[in-house]
């Protein structure tokens, strides 16, 4: 008799077979318990990462509004300082006696650098609340340009330079706000004839297809459509730009060299081209640069043209 019952070969496979099924059960259901918590940790994560970037938008808000009124609050005294010194070198409270003239217009000097800078850091902080507005008109632009250029006249023939405009006969018309256009070609050709000390500033106009190949540093395009655009060049034979500043002094505060710390005319503030190009971008263009250090610089704003005004055009 037999006491011993030999386990089959099936028996075996079977065996194998039901451990290695429960082994790949167990397996999934860890990593599906992996996978649901790290799922988890991802949405929590990401909600975390949500709440942080409304707050900051919320604090940057506030930062932008609390700077708007203390730079209007700061206007109005600065007002009167710039007005009260005015009428005291005009005499209007009695000579001043010699020794006086000097410091006089030192307050002078001064008390307009610092409107200018309130003015533009009140500029910035309405662009960065959202707050400052954009008044679209049609305009022509060549009598617009002639008509910038004639207020930098001035200034261009003290400092013995020469001033050139460059624009094609028939220019279109452009939708835009004038106020902003204004500002920026004025701070463009403020700053040529400011860092220019022989030679000149041509004021060119291009208009082209579609944007061409920026290659420049300063630029920063986003997708935009294929459509006819204007550029407004402001070329100058001035100190020029390193390649490794000129993506820089598009930042605010930023400057190359500030000058003398005396002076506050020369001085500067840092602030021209930071607002330039993003008054730009609220006006649907942008401002590039290219520029050859020692040699000159040229910085373009482009803006877009709707098509249909092309055939409208100015004399
Ligand atoms: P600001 O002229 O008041 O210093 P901007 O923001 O207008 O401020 O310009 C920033 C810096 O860029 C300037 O300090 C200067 O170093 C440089 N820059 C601007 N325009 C020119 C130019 N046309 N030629 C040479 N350097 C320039």
């Amino acid at each position: 008799m037999h006491l011993f019952l030999p386990i089959g070969f099936d028996f075996w496979t079977g065996l194998i077979g039901w451990i290695v099924s429960l082994a790949t059960v167990l397996g999934l259901a860890l990593v599906l318990r992996h996978e649901r918590r790290q799922a988890r940790s991802l949405v929590e994560r990401s909600k975390e990462l949500e709440r942080l970037s409304s707050e900051l938008l919320r604090v940057n808000r506030m930062k932008s509004e609390f700077l708007a009124n203390v730079s209007h609050e700061l206007r109005t005294p600065l007002n009167a300082i710039v007005g009260f010194v005015d009428l005291l070198r005009e005499g209007v409270y009695g000579e001043l006696a010699p020794r006086q003239v000097k410091p006089v217009e030192r307050i002078e000097a001064s008390a307009n650098h610092l409107r200018h800078l309130v003015d533009q850091v009140l500029d910035l902080a309405k662009m960065a609340a959202g707050r400052l507005e954009i008044h679209t008109e049609t305009i022509d632009l060549r009598p617009f340009v002639l008509d910038v250029a004639s207020e930098i006249e001035s200034l261009v023939s003290e400092k013995g330079l020469s001033l050139s405009l460059v624009m094609g006969a028939a220019l279109p018309r452009i939708r835009t706000d004038p106020t902003h256009l204004r500002q920026i070609l004025v701070n463009l050709l403020g700053n040529a004839v400011k860092y220019t000390n022989e030679g000149g500033i041509v004021i060119r106009t291009r208009l082209v297809d579609s944007l061409p190949d920026s290659g420049t540093q300063s630029s920063d395009r986003a997708p935009y459509p294929t459509n006819p655009w204007i550029g407004i060049q402001v070329i100058d034979t001035g100190i020029g730009i390193r390649p490794a500043d000129q993506s820089r002094i598009f930042d605010e505060f930023e400057q190359v060299d500030a000058g003398p710390r005396g002076n506050s005319a020369e001085r500067g503030t840092g602030l021209g081209l930071a607002i330039s190009r993003r008054l730009a971008s609220l006006i649907g263009g942008m401002v590039e640069l290219e520029s050859e250090f020692g040699r000159g610089s040229t910085f373009t704003l482009w803006l877009p043209v709707d098509p249909n005004d092309l055939a409208a055009t100015s004399k």
